[in-house]
């Protein structure tokens, strides 16, 4: 039997603040969910609540992000944490007190918990400031959900002015014990690159193939040669996975016609860039040898590029040693294998600057990300807003 939250929650550090303030405000969040560049209301309670703390804050950053600044005004480095605050067009299964109160939405991914964890931070940061020196850059940003919110971010400047020197962020992680802290140096997550094929041919009669060019058969050989791509040609040392996820050609009514065309959606996970480009070509030398074959033509378009996501070893270090600092030692470890395959795009932030993005378990009997029935666990609230008290301290004391 679980302890009730309050007899779990290991407050390490010495902050006087109200958990349960932000509990409260993870649950506000959690019933009002909203999709990618659409996080207007969420936005406004992350802007509303830095400005009643206290923070100079920018808004409207990549659409709909929100950026909190603590100058301390003293000289030094500035380092940002980052949270994302987008749902998941997913219809919540859970039966709780603050279940979402809109259809076909919710916050499958925590990302109400990453969101009331960094506001939590931002209370403890600023009544520490004091003892710091440099800035804290709290970032909010909008469509980590397949939308690249952190590049939209970046384009829009919040790595500039003042000029971010490291980047830390976190995602819980299910299946893991509450309050595990872990980080992998190098690949941590994976690329994610997402094409669309049109093959197109010459349609006709089901009858008379000779005369048309059946795209559906030219798909077909694709399909089979480009399995051949991670198992021949991708170093076994390495991680890769090609996944067709759907194709589309021809109509039901149509039983006795060749389509012109059929289209296909790739999904291409890597573990580097090299990796992401290696599959890459792969995929497009079997789309053309294939169509060659056949006589049909072809488009390859890019549709998502998310790079994958590749942990600075030395801000690994520093944070791992930062956490340690402050945790028992048997929560935090610094791993040496992939966790997931799955992509996150704070991979963006770690292709301009130095930084680290740890994960912290979310309960070993927690439901996997993205499942209706899935829900943040409160209690690491606390373990987050620590674990980014632990990086201040380290980096600007
Ligand atoms: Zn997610
Ligand atoms: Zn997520």
């Amino acid at each position: 039997m679980q302890l009730p939250l309050t007899q779990r929650v290991i407050t390490i550090m010495n902050t006087d603040l109200d958990i349960n303030k932000y509990i409260q405000l993870r649950h506000k969040i959690h019933k009002l969910p909203e999709l990618k560049y659409e996080e207007a209301k969420t936005a406004q309670l992350v802007a509303t609540t830095l400005k009643n703390l206290g923070y100079l804050v920018s808004e409207g950053l990549g659409k709909t992000g929100v950026v909190g600044l603590l100058d301390t005004n003293r000289p030094g480095p500035c380092i940002a944490f980052r949270s994302d605050m987008d749902a998941l067009p997913i219809h919540e299964q859970n039966c709780i007190p603050y279940k979402s109160t809109i259809d076909g939405k919710m916050h499958a991914c925590g990302h109400d918990g990453h969101t009331a964890s960094l506001l939590c931070a931002a209370e403890a940061l600023m009544q520490r400031k004091d003892r710091y020196k440099g800035k804290i850059k709290l970032i909010f940003q909008p469509a980590e959900e397949g939308g690249a919110g952190a590049k939209a971010m970046i384009d829009d400047g919040v790595l500039e002015n003042p000029k971010v020197d490291m980047i830390f962020g976190f995602h819980n992680r299910p299946g893991f014990e509450e309050g595990y802290i872990f980080a992998k140096p190098g690949s941590a997550m994976g690329g994610d690159t997402s094409i669309e094929v049109i093959i197109t041919g010459k349609g006709g009669h089901a009858a008379m193939p000779h005369l048309a060019r059946d795209p559906i058969v030219i798909a077909a050989q694709f399909i089979n040669n480009i399995q051949a791509a991670v198992a021949r040609q991708l170093s076994p040392l390495c991680s890769g996975v090609v996944t067709v996820s759907s194709i589309q050609a021809g109509s039901r009514k149509g039983i006795n016609v060749i389509p012109d065309s059929c289209s296909l959606t790739i999904s291409l996970r890597s573990d580097s860039l090299e990796t992401r480009n290696l599959l890459v070509a792969a995929t497009e030398n079997a789309l053309k040898s294939a169509c060659m074959t056949g006589g049909c033509d072809f488009a390859f378009n890019l549709l998502l590029d998310i790079p994958a996501l590749i942990n600075d070893p030395a801000a690994t270090d520093l944070a791992i040693a930062a956490f340690k600092n402050n945790f028992d030692h048997g929560k935090v470890e610094k791993i040496d294998y992939m966790p997931a395959m799955g992509a996150e795009d704070f991979s963006f932030y770690l292709n301009e600057i130095s930084g680290c993005y740890f994960f912290i378990g979310n309960g070993l009997n927690s439901a996997y990300l993205h499942n209706p029935h899935y829900d943040f666990n409160d209690a690491i609230i606390t373990v987050a807003k620590d674990c980014y008290l632990s990086l201040a301290d380290s980096l600007l004391s």
